[in-house]
């Protein structure tokens, strides 16, 4: 299959452009697009087999359901059997954007979608781009992250044509993503509002007006025993093709050990990634080493983390040595996909 790629300006959006990837997606096919987290890869969410074919093109395992996209709250109320109260709070503080939430599903919502759930997860991303689609598409959108399943996400088009080029119908190139990280998940069915996923908007953020609210740990862990609560977090993600480590601990000591750990692997003759940041990169004298972000600003850590693994993989490192972050506020979400990233390999020095 020849995919095409078509460019959309942000901030001038060429609305045929729009209407020719809508079209395709009103055909059953499927489309990536921008968000303002990382791309998606877009199918209409009502259309079982066109969803089908979404998780064809990314080899991802069935029963990982999958977020719906919409572009208005008449369009949510077709898809749940109820908005509760909190929601509608949630959606007054952050749609559009990087906060999904799992509602009781409507019958119109196929259980392709939800992977045999009676709940189904819903956001509005906050990307005009992607708005403008899933209206002129008049349907949900299906969007899981743009990549083959297992990589890390997305953060431009040129990591969505790495992956998918040749088995998919269209990507839309609307430059780089803002948060680089996935939408939070809050789970509202239970009996207290619970986050299965943490990104952008962060547990704070929520805490704030819903006093409650629980963070699952299987968010905050890599354990066997542990079953996450959502069934895609028990997966392996965002992996490069490095084994990769992840320090925390004091700064000094996680450059130390870093720094031994390197000597170690170059010794053997491996080829070493370090993940710095801007206020330690120059204590690192060996090895690839690459900036990720800021510590005084973590949200430069979050939109770059996924485009810094790519860059290692490019590279072709044996081995990644990254730096953690603190886990309050983004640092949450940071450390949850590092820890996905290096299959739970942390150490605390
Ligand atoms: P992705 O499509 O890669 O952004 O992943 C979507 C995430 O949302 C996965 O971790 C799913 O497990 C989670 N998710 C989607 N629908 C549900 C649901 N009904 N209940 C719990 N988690 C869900
Ligand atoms: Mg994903």
């Amino acid at each position: 299959m020849e995919t095409k790629v078509i460019r959309i300006d942000h901030d001038q959006i060429d609305v045929n452009l729009i209407k020719e990837a809508a079209n395709l997606i009103k055909e059953g096919k499927i489309v990536a697009f921008p968000t303002e987290t990382v791309y998606g890869l877009g199918a209409n969410g009502l259309n079982e087999k066109a969803v089908k074919g979404l998780f064809e093109a990314k080899g991802r395992p069935q029963d990982n359901p999958l977020i719906l996209h919409i572009s208005s709250i008449d369009q949510l109320k077709t898809l749940v059997l109820e908005v509760p109260d909190i929601a509608y709070e949630c959606i007054n503080r952050y749609w559009p954007g990087p906060l999904t939430m799992i509602f009781k599903k409507s019958e119109i919502v196929p259980y392709v979608i939800t992977g045999g759930l009676e709940t189904v997860a819903i956001r509005m991303p906050n990307n005009k781009i992607a708005l403008e689609l899933i209206s002129q598409a008049g349907v949900p959108l299906a969007g899981p992250s743009a990549n083959l399943s297992g990589r890390p996400s997305p953060t431009n088009a040129l990591h969505v044509i790495n992956d998918l080029s040749g088995k998919i119908d269209m990507i839309i190139d609307g430059g780089e993503t803002g948060v680089g990280l996935e939408s939070t998940v809050l789970d509202l069915t239970g009996e207290a509002p619970m986050i299965l996923r943490p990104g952008g908007v962060t547990f704070e953020n929520l805490k704030e007006f819903i006093p409650d609210i629980l963070q699952d740990l299987g968010t905050i862990i890599v354990d066997d025993s542990i079953i996450p609560k959502s069934p895609g977090q028990k997966y392996t993600h965002y992996a490069p093709k490095a084994d990769m480590y992840v320090f925390t601990g004091s700064k000094d000591n996680v450059i130390k050990n870093i720094l031994n750990q390197a000597e170690e692997y170059i010794s053997q003759g491996k080829k070493v990634g370090i993940m710095a940041t801007i206020e330690t990169r120059s204590m690192y004298d060996k090895g690839t080493v690459l900036t990720v972000g800021s510590r005084k600003d973590m949200t430069t850590i979050a939109a770059n983390l996924f485009k810094v693994l790519r860059m290692f993989d490019d590279e072709k490192v044996d081995v990644i040595l990254a730096e953690g972050v603190e886990t309050d506020h983004i640092g949450s979400a940071i450390m949850n996909r590092m820890m996905k990233a290096s299959g739970g390999k942390l150490i605390n020095v």
